[in-house]
């Protein structure tokens, strides 16, 4: 596991921040695509309000969250800074729609039509929408939420329905490997996925944004065509906490 620079000043994130906007760039020169094509996502997950506070102080205003409890208390507590944007990135249980819809944003984790079906009935009784991406497991490890490729066009197809959903793309986690060709495969599967689904999708529904591409990993994400980036280390610093405890991995 890669060593982060932990970022606790407005000053320190603001350098973090740099950094990866210079990776960004440099990514998108080597692929031949703008830096406008690409939006960074940072991952706050175990950061706490202080932290929060000094990174919003060094321009941050949209934040991604794994789990719902805890992006739901961050929202709460930032409640007097104007203009912030929660993004809720991780799985997510049908009894917790409520609360998503209550404060997200966008949902970056649908992956089944009962909870698209929860989500568009308490949107529905909230009178409002929501972007949401649909999880697609291109590691196929059995581990890993999302559901498989070959379930996406059926999926997208029953979308529709659900008027509050604003379907804007497609999200991957890659699998965890130091062998990039195995990673780099994984987001050529999303975007060939994309492209294919393309030509028959109900007019509703866009796959236009690819979320795909973490801390360690989204420089190869963005050369095939990631448009969202979800980065939490890389700016925020080393998570205390291992990763098991936001998606299954063997043998946990
Ligand atoms: C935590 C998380 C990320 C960011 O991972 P980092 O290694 O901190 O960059 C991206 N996507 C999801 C779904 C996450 O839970």
């Amino acid at each position: 596991m890669s060593d982060y620079r932990t970022a606790a000043t407005a000053a320190e994130f603001a350098a973090n921040l740099a950094q990866v906007n210079s990776r960004i760039a440099a990514a998108c020169t080597r692929a031949g695509r703008e830096v406008s094509q690409v939006r960074l996502l940072p991952v706050s997950k175990t950061v706490d309000e202080t932290r929060m506070r000094a990174a919003i102080a060094a321009g941050m205003r949209s934040f991604g969250e794994n789990k719902v409890q805890e992006a739901k208390a961050k929202s709460a507590a930032l409640a007097d800074v104007d203009g912030l944007s929660w993004s809720v990135i991780g799985h997510l249980q049908t009894n917790k729609a409520r609360d998503v819809v209550a404060f997200a944003d966008e949902f970056q984790a649908l992956d089944s039509l009962r909870l698209a079906e929860t989500l568009d009935r308490r949107l529905q009784a909230a009178g409002r929408g929501l972007d949401v991406f649909v999880q697609v497991n291109t590691s196929a490890e059995q581990s890993k939420y999302g559901l498989p490729v070959a379930e996406v066009p059926g999926f997208l197809a029953a979308l529709p329905q659900f008027t509050g959903l604003r379907v804007r793309g497609l999200m991957t986690l890659a699998v965890f490997s130091p062998d990039a060709a195995a990673v780099r495969a994984c987001f050529v599967r999303l975007r060939e996925l994309r492209d294919r689904l393309r030509d028959d999708l109900p007019e509703q529904v866009s796959v236009d944004e690819l979320s795909m591409g973490m801390s360690g990993d989204f420089e190869l994400a963005i050369e095939e065509g990631a448009t969202v980036v979800r980065v939490g280390q890389a700016i925020f610093g080393s998570r205390p906490t291992p990763d098991s405890l936001y998606w299954p991995a063997d043998g946990v």
